[in-house]
């Protein structure tokens, strides 16, 4: 049902930092896999091109390590491997320096796309774009992908975007939210705008609420130096709740389109209003059960950096005035569950007396685990007895809709790498788009800075913080329970 592969044309993807743990985990088992798909033509290459003397007999036992490690026995095919492998090669290269650079071009052909992925810390980028152009490696047809972080503030950002822009026009700039990559996301549009039922209810005067929530289970340990100089809101939702945020409140754009609906997002941020400090709640994990506590992981006793984060947002047009968007965010939580919830007023009056067990329609859009959909329904409650309601959800989950062909859904990586050969932007994020939304981003921050506020201690394993509750019940409403 799903697998319908098209292959994309042949082309020459470098990897810089082709030794780095996101290539290894993500990016060299996502193309493997891609590769396994048939949709990777077989006169393709991978180079990677990183700063450690390797060969590409080097490189190559390095890739099949990592397929040994990420991608799932059952699709290790040792012939299939072997004849993965064979379209890899290696170029040892400095960013900063001149060695390895004519190398690479020797290796580039010509008539095939050519992309280079920046798998490296951002303070690399401009020094591989003006390389990459000063010996002309790259052409007007070539794309860059780059990784998060882009930036940690707007100037930092605009300065990425002008470092690149030096050698690259926009159209070849794709700048990856991972999030945007996954399936159910992209199900989103398909949910809002390829169906009537929704749409014409998708507004403030038929939702309550939106909540968007982002747990995660883990904490920063073995990360948590790196980390505490971001913190959740510059980590998680300037970008990726931003994406999730822009996805449910963005107008109908006139056609899937790249432009289109970045356009329809860009609007949205731009919309966002400035957030209350009384709709901030910022909260740091508490050690427990024999286990460290955020300062301990992040070596930082002083640290006010949050691992978690909840507040509230308005937007400011038509659609959405009166309607609040509810983010929340965090480490250490009771489970890994992401979802957005579209919670439905109430129907303006009720025929049935007992209106005791009376809740609203919510539509639930889980991301993981168990990416799908559920809609929760009232019916009457089976049975004699007099009319009484009661909840019910309608639940689709895709792995179950979709059967084995599920096993074939790209992950977020497969598919944007794909998008790349393609050169399709419509799932990766504009420069205007990155800056708008740390336009809306730093004020926040610096308010809270500016203010010297503490995040408050929440227990492991638990929900977040007590003061992130009441932001919720201030307003008589409950956050969903995070559940994985
Ligand atoms: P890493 O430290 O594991 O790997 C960095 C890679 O860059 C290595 O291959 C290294 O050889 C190469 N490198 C470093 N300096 C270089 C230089 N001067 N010239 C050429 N190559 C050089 O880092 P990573 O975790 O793979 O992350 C890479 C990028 O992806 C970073 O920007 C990171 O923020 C981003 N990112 C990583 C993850 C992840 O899960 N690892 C997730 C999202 C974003």
């Amino acid at each position: 049902m799903v697998s319908r592969v098209i292959p994309v044309d042949p082309f020459d993807l470098v990897i810089f930092g082709g030794t780095g743990d996101l290539a290894r985990r993500k990016i060299l088992p996502g193309l493997y896999r891609r590769f396994l798909a048939g949709q990777m033509p077989p006169d393709s290459r991978i180079i990677g091109a990183a700063r450690a003397e390797l060969d590409d007999a080097g490189f190559r036992l390095m890739v099949g390590d990592a397929i040994a490690e990420f991608v799932p026995k059952d699709r290790q095919d040792k012939a299939q491997v072997a004849a993965f492998l064979d379209r890899i090669g290696y170029v040892s290269i400095d960013a900063k320096g001149t060695g390895g650079w004519e190398q690479l071009k020797g290796r580039m052909r010509p008539n095939v796309v050519r992309a280079f992925y920046f798998s490296v810390a951002p303070a690399l980028f401009g020094d591989l774009a003006e390389r990459l152009h000063a010996h002309g490696i790259a052409d007007a047809w070539s794309r860059i992908v780059v990784e998060k972080p882009f930036g940690r503030d707007l100037a930092s950002a605009r300065a990425l975007n002008a470092v690149l822009a030096e050698h690259f026009d926009e159209h070849q700039i794709y700048r990856i939210d991972h999030y945007l990559g996954k399936e159910t996301v992209q199900n989103l549009m398909a949910v809002r705008f390829a169906n009537i039922l929704f749409e014409p209810l998708w507004k403030a005067e038929y939702i309550d609420h939106v909540q968007i929530t982002v747990a995660e289970t883990v904490g920063v340990e073995g990360r948590g130096a790196y980390y505490d100089k971001s913190g959740a809101m510059r980590d998680m939702v300037q970008n990726h709740l931003m994406q999730l945020l822009c996805l449910i409140a963005m107008e109908p754009p006139y056609h899937f389109d790249p432009d289109a609906v970045r356009d329809e997002k860009l609007k949205v941020i731009r919309a966002l209003d400035a957030v209350k400090p009384e709709d901030i709640v910022r909260g740091q994990y508490l050690g427990g059960g024999g286990q460290g506590g955020y300062v301990e992981h992040s070596e930082n006793p002083n640290s006010r950096t949050e691992s978690y984060i909840a507040l509230k947002c308005h937007i400011s047009n038509w659609r959405w005035k009166g309607t609040p968007f509810y983010l929340r965010t965090g480490k250490r939580l009771r489970a890994r569950a992401s979802e957005i919830a579209i919670t439905f007023k109430e129907p303006p009056h009720s025929i049935f007396d007992d209106a005791k067990g009376w809740r609203e329609n919510v539509l639930v859009i889980r991301l993981q685990p168990n990416e799908g959909m559920n809609l929760m329904m009232m019916i009457k409650e089976p049975g004699p007895g007099g009319m009484r309601l009661m909840q019910v959800p309608l639940d689709m989950s895709f792995a179950d809709a979709l059967g084995a062909d599920a096993e074939d859904i790209p992950d977020a990586y497969e598919r944007l790498i794909m998008d790349v050969i393609r050169g399709n932007q419509t799932l990766f994020m504009r420069g205007d788009e990155v800056e708008a939304a740390w336009a809306w981003a730093d004020p926040i921050i610096a308010g809270w800075e500016g203010r010297g506020d503490r995040p408050q201690g929440y227990d492991p394993g638990s929900s977040g913080p007590e003061d992130a509750l009441m932001l919720m019940h201030r307003d008589g409403r409950r956050w969903r329970e995070i559940k994985g």
